[in-house]
């Protein structure tokens, strides 16, 4: 396999939200630029979103102005609605991204509207951000199974899917929210999404609850995704997804796609300072295996 995969860096985000403290403003900065430092191109940096219900996003503002804007850096802020795009905007993201959930019941309790509602303001945001100059993409949240409704249907998530490409996203991700879903269930979703819906960016998002991520991540790359989501350390949930726990681990991601020959354009040394450095700023230890077992063993003297 000679080809390469985007990182999509998201635990500034998805990682942060979940921590029972608030990391504060200026570590969440170097935390980011330890992450831009390592080679990653393309962060989910924070959400706009009501601060009441998301307390550790509330400084969204501050975490954007305090980032060295880069041309060939992608800062993306997560909005719900129509108010979480014109802070981006404002903040200066020049990505947004917004979620859609396949399940009515979760769109819901995660948006307070349908999803029908929910995919009805993205096609908005989609359009406002094009008209704005900021790059639209999209996730279809709980695409491999509901906490409250269970089974959902591919065929439901594959209609969901182009429904919102008609908002022409730069991509669209599909999102296991609650890390229930296995690798033959995210080769046909993706092999069906690539069928429908021809030449579209597809992006895949794991958690490793059940400790299915990685597997997960590589029948996406076997499908054809373009890019895929993990956080440094592994570190992550979802407030609103019962038991979620983190995200895919950015480090063991990067070292399993760097040996097999799938470039990353990420520096894996740098990746594992920066766990390191994210464990000792949490006090705790973060899931991630390669923080654990260290990279590709290096021969402990160098023949002369
Ligand atoms: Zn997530």
């Amino acid at each position: 396999m000679t080809r390469s995969i985007e990182i999509v860096e998201v635990g500034p985000r998805d990682g942060l939200q979940s921590e029972p403290g608030v990391m504060p403003t200026a570590t969440k900065i170097e935390f980011v630029e330890r992450l831009v430092a390592a080679g990653i191109k393309r962060l989910e940096v924070t959400s706009f979103v009501n601060p009441k219900k998301v307390p550790q996003m509330a400084d969204a503002e501050q975490v954007l102005a305090g980032l060295k804007k880069r041309s060939d850096v992608w800062y993306v802020g997560l909005v719900l609605n129509q108010k979480g795009f014109d802070r981006a905007v404002a903040a200066g993201c020049n990505e947004i991204g917004m979620a859609v959930v396949a399940s009515e019941t979760f769109n819901r309790r995660n948006q307070g509207v349908g999803t029908d509602d929910s995919i009805a303001a993205w096609l908005e945001i989609a359009k406002a951000a094009h008209a704005a100059g900021v790059r639209p993409q999209v996730t279809v949240s709980a695409a491999f199974g509901c906490p409250f409704e269970g089974e959902i249907a591919v065929e439901r998530v594959v209609e969901i899917a182009r429904r919102v490409a008609e908002g022409n996203p730069h991509e669209i991700a599909f999102a296991d929210t609650i890390g229930v879903g296995v690798p033959s269930q995210v080769s046909e979703l993706i092999g069906r999404a690539r069928a429908a819906l021809p030449g579209m960016r597809l992006r895949a998002h794991f958690h490793n609850t059940r400790n299915t991520g990685l597997a997960n991540a590589y029948a996406a790359v076997e499908a054809g995704v373009s890019a895929l989501d993990s956080s440094a350390g592994g570190i992550g949930g979802c407030p609103f997804a019962p038991a979620a726990t983190g995200n895919i681990p950015t480090e063991d991601l990067v070292y399993m796609l760097e040996r097999m020959g799938v470039r990353t354009g990420v520096n894996l040394d740098a990746l594992i300072a920066t766990g390191e450095w994210l464990q000792g700023t949490l006090g705790r230890p973060i899931p991630s295996m390669l923080l654990k077992a260290g990279s590709f063993p290096k021969p402990a003297t160098q023949a002369a």
